[in-house]
């Protein structure tokens, strides 16, 4: 089997006619759990996976940017300064800069606008291959701006720490791209680590490493992959972003995380339904991770299954991000043994992800294909995933 790492290189060779001169690489993520709790400014579970996205870069003589993917056949070319020209204030509107290229050139203008020096940077030119699924919740799209993010910090020597790479893929993706995601994506492939969860305090970016454990345990991590894509540029996760921010005002409060479970009867008499049940959602995930993080701490992963269900429910009726795709696999997944299950993710379509004792595995991931073939669903792809090292230079 090639290793992905020399496909990147091959990849740059054959785009650019040349040998590369590093590579760069980040994971996607599987959300353990705390879902759309990022931009409510409260806490997330996420792990960085064993699926990463390659950055190989070669460095330019001149100032233009080049950006080629296994996903287009032609480089994308853009010069630096043209790039740059909106970092005074004036943001490129979202989509402008087109298709997937948004994500990796988004990131290059994200470090502009944040005041980072780019005015002696030389030009380079990045080809980018990935094995991290795209659409299907596992957050390619961060793999991808964390990987670049990387990369550009270190051959242009800008100092930035993990967490300001972190907000800086995040602003690429919410400017550039259009997509109002929150910090969480960006940290688990920057933060994470082998056999741990990056525990995120969304609000102070406080982060922690918290011990899986899932191999001790004989548990494993199973993502099933319902093949519905998600767009979280259009539509339902914008307006979940929008009843968070109404139900918060409403509330007196700045942010979700500031209101409490004891608080939500008082919330169900002053909201309306809808918006109700959007903050009950986020109120009681703020709280589900805080459990979840303190029963890893006592009894390990074994403990965790009712919490990971509790966090499906809350998202299929109170927010209501579930698709029957995902419900069915987490159904039939706990239904054949698994401990928990919840979809993973902003939701609309994707992944979900399911804790099982490993013997276990084979049975369940039969039983999701059946499940499937009888609602006539496409097949599900399902596969296991362990917690892995966030984004590093290869
Ligand atoms: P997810 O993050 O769940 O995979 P998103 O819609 O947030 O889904 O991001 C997917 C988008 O990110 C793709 O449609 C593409 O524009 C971009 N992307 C991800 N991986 C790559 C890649 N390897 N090459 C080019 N673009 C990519
Ligand atoms: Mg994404």
């Amino acid at each position: 089997m090639t290793d992905i790492r020399d496909d990147a290189r091959a990849g740059f060779e054959a785009v650019f006619g040349r040998a590369s001169d590093g590579l760069w690489s980040a994971p996607g993520r599987v959300n353990l759990i705390g879902e759309h709790t990022d931009y409510n400014e409260g806490f997330v579970l996420p792990f960085a996976i064993d699926r990463r996205t390659l950055v190989a870069l070669g460095v330019r003589e001149d100032r233009t940017l080049r950006i080629a993917s296994t996903f287009a056949d032609e480089a994308v070319e853009i010069p630096l300064d043209e790039l740059l020209a909106g970092a005074d204030g004036a943001v490129p509107a979202p989509g402008a800069l087109g298709g997937w290229s948004a994500y990796p050139l988004g990131v290059a203008w994200a470090l502009g606008e944040s005041g980072a020096d780019l005015s002696a940077v030389p030009g380079l030119d990045l080809f980018i291959d990935s094995d991290v699924p795209v659409g299907a919740g596992l957050s390619s799209s961060a793999a991808i701006e964390c990987s670049v993010g990387l990369a550009l910090n270190d051959v242009w020597r800008l100092g930035l720490d993990r967490p300001a790479l972190a907000s800086i893929g995040q602003r690429a993706e919410n400017v550039a791209v259009g997509a109002p995601t929150g910090i969480m994506d960006q940290s688990a492939s920057l933060l994470g680590a082998a056999d741990h969860a990056v525990f995120l305090d969304c609000r102070t970016l406080d982060s922690e490493l918290v011990p899986l454990g899932l191999d001790e345990a004989g548990l494993a991590i199973l993502v099933i992959d319902t093949g519905v894509k998600h767009a979280h540029a259009t539509g339902g996760y914008g307006e979940r972003r929008a009843a968070c921010e109404r139900g918060a005002a409403a509330l007196g409060a700045s942010s979700l995380r500031d209101v409490t479970v004891d608080e939500l009867p008082r919330a169900q008499r002053l909201l309306d339904d809808v918006t109700f049940r959007r903050v009950r959602h986020v109120v009681t995930e703020n709280q589900r991770v805080l459990d979840t993080v303190a029963v890893l701490r006592t009894q390990g992963a074994t403990g965790i299954g009712e919490l990971l269900d509790a966090s499906h429910r809350s998202m299929r009726d109170d927010f209501e991000i579930s698709v029957p795709e995902l419900d069915l696999a987490v159904e039939t997944a706990v239904g054949a043994g698994a401990l928990g299950a919840r979809m993973t993710g902003g939701g609309f379509g994707g992944s979900a992800i399911a804790l099982v004792r490993v013997g276990d595995l084979s049975r369940i991931q039969v039983a999701v294909d059946n499940a499937f073939g009888e609602h006539a669903y496409g097949q599900p792809d399902t596969f296991v995933v362990s917690a892995s090292d966030g984004a590093t230079r290869n």
